[in-house]
């Protein structure tokens, strides 16, 4: 039994999105870097579609319905970023149930609360579309199904987790995802992603509603936001908050946009600052003797893409955890923490 998991469907090859940025090229560039890797040893799974049920967790029956018209009658626009296929369905329930799969590996029979031992202690689902723009009843931003979202329900649903937290690096804020559980206290959803920017939320002060009040941690960064602010923010605030809530699994929400390279955004991040969040939630998720699941999100430059998979999943899957980087204390993030300590004490 592997330590680590990869779900994948050649589905995602068929949500055709003609020259969008948001194409089939970015799962080609994704696997042949890992396929030249020999998959850095992470057994290699295809992914099942996603059932009415597991979908109608976060979606309604009416979106879902719509969505495969939409696409049997040969698709088009939905809206000026979101463009389906006849096969973008399939794609769809796909990625969806990607993740769900991921799950069942990590929270199943397979998995274990603790590290090492053989069991499947880290998994990630690489498809497309992605999915953290995709708000219960309306598909948007190149997504279609909450994939992440999807995935944290069945965890609570079907195997009885308490707490999930979800983590989006994404450079865009994961609307969707926030949406699905702004009034929930058992997804402890985090986000970093640049402000000015597609889709306009994510302020700091939307911090969750009623019971979900303090479980939506936004946080925003200026346009020129590179590896010292992204990592400080997972360092300072992700870190503290993830042993405060002490989830059963931990989800990254793994979108490469905010890469130096990316043509859609106007952040500063490396390669190596991406491998520094990775071994971070790493050694977080090994701290707190959780599995770790990564659901891929957007990253459109294809080189810096496929070279930034390799490096998280070099860091989530490796034997032996890699060095946790010394992060200092960066402004932004020390705000983060004082903004947040009235619902999270340990971080005052
Ligand atoms: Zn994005």
């Amino acid at each position: 039994m592997a330590a680590a998991v990869l779900f994948r469907h050649p589905s995602s090859l068929e949500h055709d999105t003609g020259g969008h940025p948001e194409n089939a090229r970015r799962i080609v560039a994704i696997e042949r870097a890992l396929s030249e890797r020999d998959w850095l040893g992470w057994e290699v799974r295809s992914s099942p579609a996603a059932t009415r049920e597991q979908l109608g967790r976060v979606h309604p029956a009416q979106h879902v319905d719509r969505l495969e018209a939409f696409c049997r009658r040969g698709g088009g626009m939905i809206d000026m970023d979101t463009l389906v296929s006849p096969g973008s369905f399939e794609a769809a329930l796909h990625a969806a149930g990607g993740a769900v799969a991921m799950v069942d590996a990590l929270l199943g029979s397979e998995g274990t609360a603790a590290a090492g031992g053989g069991a499947v202690r880290c998994a990630a689902s690489l498809h497309r579309p992605p999915g953290h723009h995709a708000k219960p009843a309306q598909a948007m931003g190149f997504c279609l199904f909450g994939n992440v979202a999807v995935g944290a329900a069945h965890a609570i649903e079907a195997h009885g987790a308490q707490r999930v937290l979800i983590f989006d690096w994404d450079v865009h804020h994961g609307n969707g995802t926030n949406a699905i559980f702004r009034e929930r206290d058992d997804v402890l959803f985090c986000s970093i992603h640049q402000s000015p920017l597609y889709p306009g939320t994510g302020a700091a002060s939307d911090i969750g509603r009623g019971a979900g009040a303090g479980f939506s941690v936004n946080m925003p960064v200026p346009g020129g936001s590179g590896d010292a602010v992204f990592l400080s923010h997972v360092e300072h605030v992700v870190r503290p908050l993830a042993r405060s809530f002490a989830p059963d699994l931990l989800l990254l929400s793994a979108g490469y946009d905010a890469h130096a390279d990316d043509p859609l955004a106007g952040c500063r991040v490396t390669d190596a600052g991406f491998a520094g969040m990775a071994a971070l939630m790493r050694a977080t998720a090994d701290e707190l003797e959780i599995p770790l699941g990564l659901v891929l999100e957007g990253g459109y430059e294809l080189a810096a893409l496929a070279r930034c998979v390799v490096v998280t999943l070099a860091a989530l899957g490796a034997d032996e955890a890699p060095a946790v980087p010394a992060v200092e204390l960066d402004p932004l993030a020390l705000q983060a923490q004082q903004r947040l300590a009235a619902h999270w004490p340990t971080l005052a």
